[in-house]
């Protein structure tokens, strides 16, 4: 079964990304099984290593926008893309919008070891 964890780095992480096309998104989210039962509307994809974004854990604490006390903000800012769905798209052909941005991220962590398992924000 998926952990928490091992779905985190599937729908988040791209280390050795990102391919510099247009179609980033519309290849990534079908190849990381993000638009099997719906296109997903919002997801953000990491470039840097795996080390870098499992130490945000040990960064800034702050509150989630639920309440919770477990979301972390990287201390420097991260390569990402963005991938949000276009009003066009019609499932089963989602379509989507790539935008390359550099940003501070907010993950949710949790677990022994306390690594990400939820993305939370790009600020
Ligand atoms: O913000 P919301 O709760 O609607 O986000 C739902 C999911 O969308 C998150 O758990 C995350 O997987 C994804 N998301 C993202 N990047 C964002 C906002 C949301 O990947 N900037």
């Amino acid at each position: 079964k998926e952990s928490w964890a091992m779905m985190f780095q599937r729908q988040h992480m791209d280390p050795d990304g990102p391919s510099s096309n247009s179609n980033y998104c519309n290849q990534m989210m079908r190849r990381q099984l993000m638009t099997e039962r719906q296109c997903k509307p919002v997801n953000t994809f990491i470039h840097e290593p795996l080390v870098d974004v499992q130490a945000i854990c040990l960064q800034g604490n702050i509150i989630c926008k639920n309440g919770k006390p477990n979301c972390h903000k990287s201390s420097s800012s991260m390569k990402i893309t963005d991938c949000r769905v276009k009003s066009s798209s019609e499932y089963p052909f989602c379509d989507y919008e790539t935008s390359h941005k550099e940003r501070h991220i907010i993950v949710v962590c949790g677990g022994n070891p306390y690594v990400p398992v939820h993305f939370h924000a790009s600020v």
